[in-house]
C-alpha cells in the first residue's frame, strides 16, 4: 500500500505549506516584527534556568493565561494559548465543527484556513470579498457555516472589517464565528468587547507580530469559558513550550512600553511606505496591519526581480477586484528605503517603469 493511501482521504488535498521563504538580505514576506525581540523577553531567554528544558512545561499555560487575561479585562477561564496561533486555529476548528461540517471564509484571507479545514476533515467554501474589501457577509451566511472565520486587519489585504459587518455576523452566523486579530495590535480596533454580548465569538490572537516572538510560537484565544474548554480539550496539553511561555510573561509583564512604542512606528512607516508607493503613482489598499498590500501588475516577476536584488516581498496575484499584488511587511525605515530602491529597479526591469 502507498503511503498516500495509508493517510486519511481528505490529505489528498492538503498541500505542505510552501510560501516560497528562501533566505534574502531584506526579507518582507511574514509581517513579524523586523525590530526585533523585546528587551525583557531576550533577557528571560538568556537565563533560561535549565529545569526549564529539563521539565515539562506547565499543562495549560495557566500562568500566561491569567497575564493575558488581566491585558484584556476577562477572567483566566476565557482564554487558552497555543503554540502559535496557527495551533489554535487548528484546534479550535477540531473543537467545534464534525467531520464534514463547513467553514467560510472571505477570499482572500489567511492561506491556511481551507488548509486546517480540510486537515481536520472539514468542506471549506470561500466567498470573493466585495470591491470594498469588505466580507461578503450574505454570500458567507449563505453556507450556513458551523464555523465562520474572519480576518481582522485581513491578511493579505490589511483592510479593517466593519464592525457592523462583525455584529451582524454574530447575531446570524449559525455556529461559531473565529475573529482572527492577528494584527489587531496595529489596528487600535479589537472586537474583545463584543464577547460580553456572545458565546459564540472566538477570538484568536498571537505573540508572533507586535510581540516579536514568532520563532517562540505564542498564539492564544479569548471566548466564552465554554469555548476555551473544548479548544483546550482539542488542543491537548503540554502545547505551549516552558521556554515560550516564560518569555511571553517577560513580555507581557516587562515590555509593554516596547511594544507600544514599536507598533506606533510600524503604523507611522505603514502611512509613510504608503506615502512612497502613491508618489509612484501606485494605489496601495488602505492598511490597518503591520503590511501594505499594493496591486502591481506581473507582481511574480516583481518579485522575482527583488529576490535578485537581495529584497523579498510576497506576490499575491489576481486578487479579487485589485489584480496582481505585492505585500510588503512594515519595519525600520532604513530597511523600506532599501526595499523601495531594489523595487524601482525591479518595476523598471519588469514594467518598463514605476506607474504602469
Ligand atoms: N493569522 C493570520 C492572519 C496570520 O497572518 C498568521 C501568520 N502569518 C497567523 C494567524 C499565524 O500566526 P502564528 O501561528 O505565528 O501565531
Amino acid at each position: 500500500m502507498s503511503r498516500l493511501a495509508l493517510a486519511r482521504a481528505a490529505y489528498d488535498a492538503v498541500p505542505l505549506y510552501d510560501p516560497k521563504r528562501t533566505p534574502v538580505a531584506l526579507d518582507l514576506t511574514d509581517n513579524t516584527n523586523l525590530w526585533g525581540i523585546p528587551p525583557h523577553a531576550e533577557r528571560t531567554l538568556r537565563e533560561m534556568p535549565t529545569a526549564a528544558v529539563t521539565r515539562y512545561p506547565t499543562l495549560y499555560a495557566a500562568e500566561l493565561k491569567a497575564e493575558l487575561a488581566q491585558m484584556l479585562g476577562v477572567t483566566p477561564d476565557m482564554i487558552v494559548t497555543g503554540c502559535g496561533s496557527d495551533d489554535i486555529l487548528d484546534s479550535a476548528m477540531r473543537a467545534f465543527g464534525e467531520v464534514g461540517d463547513m467553514v467560510v471564509a472571505p477570499e482572500p484571507s489567511f492561506a491556511m484556513i481551507p488548509i486546517f479545514a480540510r486537515m481536520n476533515d472539514l468542506q471549506y467554501t470561500g466567498a470573493v470579498e466585495l470591491p470594498s474589501q469588505q466580507p461578503d457577509l450574505d454570500a458567507l451566511l449563505a453556507a450556513r457555516p458551523k464555523i465562520l472565520y474572519l480576518c481582522s486587519p485581513n491578511n493579505p489585504t490589511g483592510t479593517l472589517v466593519a464592525r457592523a459587518t462583525i455584529e451582524r455576523a454574530l447575531a446570524e452566523a449559525p455556529g461559531v464565528v473565529f475573529i482572527d486579530e492577528a494584527y489587531a495590535e496595529f489596528a487600535g480596533a479589537s472586537s474583545v468587547d463584543l464577547l460580553a454580548q456572545s458565546d459564540r465569538l472566538l477570538i484568536i490572537r498571537t505573540m508572533s507580530k507586535a510581540y516579536g516572538l514568532a520563532g517562540l510560537r505564542v498564539g492564544y484565544a479569548v471566548g466564552a469559558p465554554a469555548l476555551v474548554e473544548a479548544v483546550e480539550k482539542s488542543r491537548g496539553p503540554y502545547k505551549l513550550n516552558a521556554l515560550a511561555e516564560r518569555a511571553a510573561l517577560a513580555a507581557l509583564r516587562d515590555d509593554r512600553a516596547w511594544v507600544d512604542e514599536h507598533v506606533a512606528l510600524a503604523i507611522q512607516l505603514r502611512e509613510r511606505l504608503s506615502d512612497a508607493l502613491r508618489e509612484r503613482g501606485l494605489a496601495p489598499l488602505a492598511s490597518a496591519a503591520n503590511f501594505v498590500c499594493v496591486p502591481v501588475p506581473n507582481c511574480v516577476a516583481v518579485g522575482q526581480a527583488l529576490r535578485a536584488r537581495g529584497v523579498a516581498a510576497r506576490p499575491f496575484p489576481g486578487l479579487p477586484h485589485v489584480g496582481d499584488t505585492l505585500r510588503i511587511s512594515v519595519g525600520p525605515w532604513d530597511m523600506l528605503e532599501q526595499f523601495l530602491t531594489a523595487f524601482d529597479a525591479a518595476m523598471q526591469e519588469v514594467n518598463g517603469g514605476v506607474a504602469a
